[in-house]
């Protein structure tokens, strides 16, 4: 179904298609519903290079030329490095190419220019063809797609912090580009640089969430600068034990520690642990969106007597060394204390690998892919592990807790763990279920 931008949040951005029309003729937005070859990576295996240059309003963008280069050639590099671990369909004959052209910087208006950075610039034509162009943070605009060469030019445009062209949107923070050391613009740049290789939008990669630059530009948490450095170091699209971080997360209990159980009145529940309600934060990577404390819903079983844990606050990563868990306590008077350790049993079934990238072919003109089957026009060309299963012992530092531990990994983190306590699993201990 053909998405009409009436009816798609302002703020979803690059959910965007510009329809085709005498004005608009051939452009085309990614992460959209799939119109013919509208998502295809901008440019396969037989593209070598592309030269691309930058615009800048330094002014009211709030960044100087030299450092948003700095920052382009990173995302890109990036995505360089993290498209090696995807797969190809057997028509691509194991390699797609996608996102391994040398990315070269150039003067603007040069005849071999396939992509435009507008950083807070647009033309007046541009304008003209972006409705509500004020309701976006960033977008990427393919302008022009030649089906025999699979080869796209376009533009990427990212809204200045102030200026005519800031967006107009509640909570925007004044100086949201400059801060952080620029971090909200990398990962703004993550993600629509993103896009020219073919990804959609998906919640299993946290920068190639459909909210990330409203984040970006809005949100005063979580921690942009280390999310972007943790970001850096892991591997999206397959599992590895050195580039994994588990999920973390923060505790509080409501109540104070040694409060002890009053003798139970005849008709109350019998309780198996003292009343404690934990507020638990997951880690910012986990959930971007501004932090809210949320309470376990079994406050019978918070994290901390799963993990037996006698704490009342603090935060915990559970970080891997070598493949090991090993579960470390940090507390806001800065002690820092493993309390216990866990193995890591990887599901031995070929992980699950999930479609990521399409690629529409209109004819046999093309021939880069011979091998494509032309009976079924859109060929499914990059796979990754959206999820990886484990599973492990958790033991305590004492000996006297063990809990069977169940994980999911997806997009660079473990973003469950649940096990077995008491004879019940917990699909999600966080949450108490
Ligand atoms: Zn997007």
């Amino acid at each position: 179904m053909r998405k009409r931008i009436g009816q798609i949040s302002k703020w979803s951005l690059l959910s965007l298609i510009l329809f085709a029309s005498t004005a608009s003729a051939g452009w085309v937005s990614g992460g959209g519903e799939l119109i013919s070859d509208s998502r295809n990576p901008w440019w396969v295996k037989n593209t070598k290079e592309v030269h691309y240059c930058v615009q800048i309003d330094e002014n009211n963008f709030g960044v100087s030329k030299p450092r948003a280069s700095e920052l382009i050639n990173k995302a890109l590099s990036y995505w360089t490095r993290q498209f090696k671990d995807i797969t190809y369909g057997a028509f691509a004959d194991g390699d797609g190419g996608i996102a391994q052209q040398k990315f070269i910087e150039s003067a603007c208006g040069q005849p071999n220019v396939l992509l435009n950075f507008q950083l807070g610039i647009l033309t007046t034509q541009q304008i003209q063809k972006i409705p509500g162009v004020t309701g976006f943070v960033g977008l990427s605009v393919r302008t022009n797609y030649v089906p025999a060469t699979l080869k796209g030019e376009g533009f990427i445009y990212i809204a200045p912090q102030s200026g005519p062209l800031r967006p107009q949107a509640p909570n925007l923070l004044p100086d949201f580009w400059q801060r952080d050391q620029q971090s909200r613009l990398y990962l703004t740049l993550l993600h629509e640089t993103g896009h020219l290789f073919g990804l959609p939008h998906t919640s299993k990669i946290v920068v190639m969430n459909e909210d990330l630059p409203y984040w970006a530009a809005s949100s005063t948490a979580p921690d942009w600068p280390t999310m972007s450095l943790i970001f850096d170091q892991l591997t999206i699209f397959k599992f590895t034990y050195q580039q994994t971080f588990p999920l973390g997360f923060c505790f509080s209990s409501s109540q104070q520690p040694q409060e002890l159980e009053e003798p139970e009145e005849p008709e109350e529940p019998i309780r198996t642990s003292p009343p404690r309600t934990f507020h638990i934060q997951k880690n910012f990577l986990a959930n971007l969106s501004p932090a809210k404390p949320v309470a376990v819903k079994s406050p019978a079983m918070s994290p901390m007597r799963f993990f037996g844990l006698d704490a009342n606050e603090g935060c915990i990563e559970p970080t891997l060394v070598g493949k090991e868990l090993v579960f470390i306590l940090s507390t806001s008077n800065g002690a820092s204390i493993e309390f216990g350790r866990s193995n890591l049993e990887l599901n031995p079934s070929p992980h699950a690998s999930e479609k990521i990238i399409d690629l529409y072919l209109t004819s046999a003109a093309q021939s880069i892919f011979p091998n494509a089957d032309f009976s079924r026009p859109v060929q499914a060309m990059g796979f990754y592990e959206a999820e990886v299963l484990a599973k492990g012992l958790y033991k305590n530092a004492d000996g006297r807790t063990q809990r069977r531990l169940s994980l999911i990994w997806s997009g660079g983190m473990f973003t469950h763990i649940g096990g077995v306590a008491d004879g019940e699993p917990y699909f999600d201990i966080l949450d108490g279920f």
